[in-house]
């Protein structure tokens, strides 16, 4: 056989082995007794009806019944604004960063985009690593288990007068476009507790506006004075935002800039691993003892955000190593520690989210013409917050990744 006719073999094969995407006509009927929509919707005993990669219908008289997922809560897959999906910990326990290209980096991220997938999140955008875009690569082509991955490729880091003159900042943006990048990261302000801003209101204004020619949405680390600047840069998302006052928020809701705050994952797992960040000048011991306190100070941050009327508050974890597969771990913390309405929380990660991404006509919700990205829950998310840990069924794109073996009706 000559090397073409191998080749076609082998896809054959693997496609007898059931491995790859959905044929384009497969169809596929799911029974389900409560359906959260992704817009802050419920439906009650509808089937819905997959075919190929999309959802076609909702359907109670549409069968026959492919799977029935009755008695569990059914879902649009997750969406999270904002993860390390190559971080991970290395050989030596130690975190070994954004930068690894060693074979146990590479197997690590492909294992943490699989945890984050099982977890039920079906979409993550990473923010961002050049090593993220062979895996998004060989994920969008079924090539391995993971969530759809959008990346920024190379953040751009603020440095003061090193960031560089408007122009190469410009340079900059259309550098990481052309190496493939779904979005642009900024680094405009100093860390969690003090330090003012990185960047100049110049440099800020160039990064976003290019990235607005380029088509691209730009996601800026922001807290105290560089919130007011990135929104008034018109940039699109602020991450983290601690320090913004009221008047910074309000201005964010008007302009229409989503804020992507966490509520204690993050520096939970920092806490959880502190033998494998602790690594001076970034991850320091006083930077340790500082963390305790700046769990409630984050969450005090997102009740006074809530009280903002119009600002959209989006889900963004900030996974790093060791919290990847725990992303939905911050919802919890918004619910219960940040006075987050169970339903709002759901939303934040489905259509709301999905909208900050541009994608509002192809992910985040139950609806006939959108991905089929569906997930369920052993029990209801929003009698108990807890129920988003209990994830028994996560579809992508018309494929099922996992299905738990059904536990008792209750
Ligand atoms: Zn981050």
């Amino acid at each position: 056989m000559r090397f073409a006719e191998i080749a076609l073999l082998v896809i054959v094969c693997a496609l007898a082995l059931g491995a790859s995407a959905p044929t384009q006509n497969q169809r596929i009927v799911i029974a389900a007794s409560s359906v959260l929509d992704g817009k802050g919707g419920v439906l009650h005993n509808t089937h819905i009806v997959i075919e190929g990669a999309k959802i076609v219908a909702l359907d109670p008289k549409a069968g026959p019944v492919d799977y029935d997922l009755r008695g569990l809560t059914v879902l649009p897959g997750w969406i999270d604004a904002h993860v390390h999906i190559t971080w991970s910990f290395g050989p030596d326990e130690k975190n070994a960063g954004p930068a690894g290209t060693t074979q146990e980096a590479a197997y690590a991220s492909a294992s943490n985009a699989w945890l984050t997938l099982m977890a039920g999140f079906t979409t993550i955008q990473s923010v961002g690593s050049p090593t993220d875009v062979p895996l998004r690569d060989a994920v969008s082509k079924g090539l391995l288990p993971g969530p759809r991955i959008l990346t920024a490729v190379e953040p751009l880091m603020g440095r003061g007068v090193q960031t560089g003159t408007p122009d190469e900042i410009r340079a900059f943006v259309r550098k990481q476009k052309s190496a493939g990048a779904d979005l642009i990261k900024i680094y405009a302000s100093g860390g969690m507790t003090r330090g003012t801003m990185t960047m100049s209101p110049e440099q800020l204004n160039a990064a976003c506006d290019e990235a607005r020619k380029q088509g691209l949405r730009t996601l800026v680390h922001a807290f105290r004075d560089a919130v007011r600047a990135a929104t008034l840069a018109g940039c699109t998302e602020v991450e983290h935002g601690l320090g913004a006052s009221d008047d910074d928020l309000k201005l964010m809701a008007e302009r229409g800039t989503y804020l992507d705050p966490q509520a204690g994952l993050l520096l939970e797992t920092y806490l959880q691993y502190k033998d494998s960040y602790l690594a001076p000048p970034y991850y320091t011991e006083e930077g340790f003892a500082a963390m305790k306190d700046l769990i409630p100070a984050h969450q005090d941050f997102l009740r006074r955000a809530l009280r903002v009327p119009g600002l959209k508050i989006v889900y963004g974890t900030d996974a790093v190593a060791g919290a990847h597969g725990h992303n939905a771990e911050d919802f919890i913390h918004r619910v219960h520690d940040g006075g987050v309405d169970p339903m709002a929380a759901m939303v934040s990660a489905n259509s709301l989210n999905a909208e900050a991404l541009g994608m509002a006509d192809e992910i985040g919700g139950i609806t006939p013409g959108l991905q089929a990205d569906i997930i369920a829950l052993d029990g209801d998310p929003l009698k108990n917050i807890t129920a988003v840990r209990r994830v028994v069924f996560v579809m992508k794109g018309g494929v099922i990744y996992r299905n738990d073996a059904r536990r008792q009706p209750h």
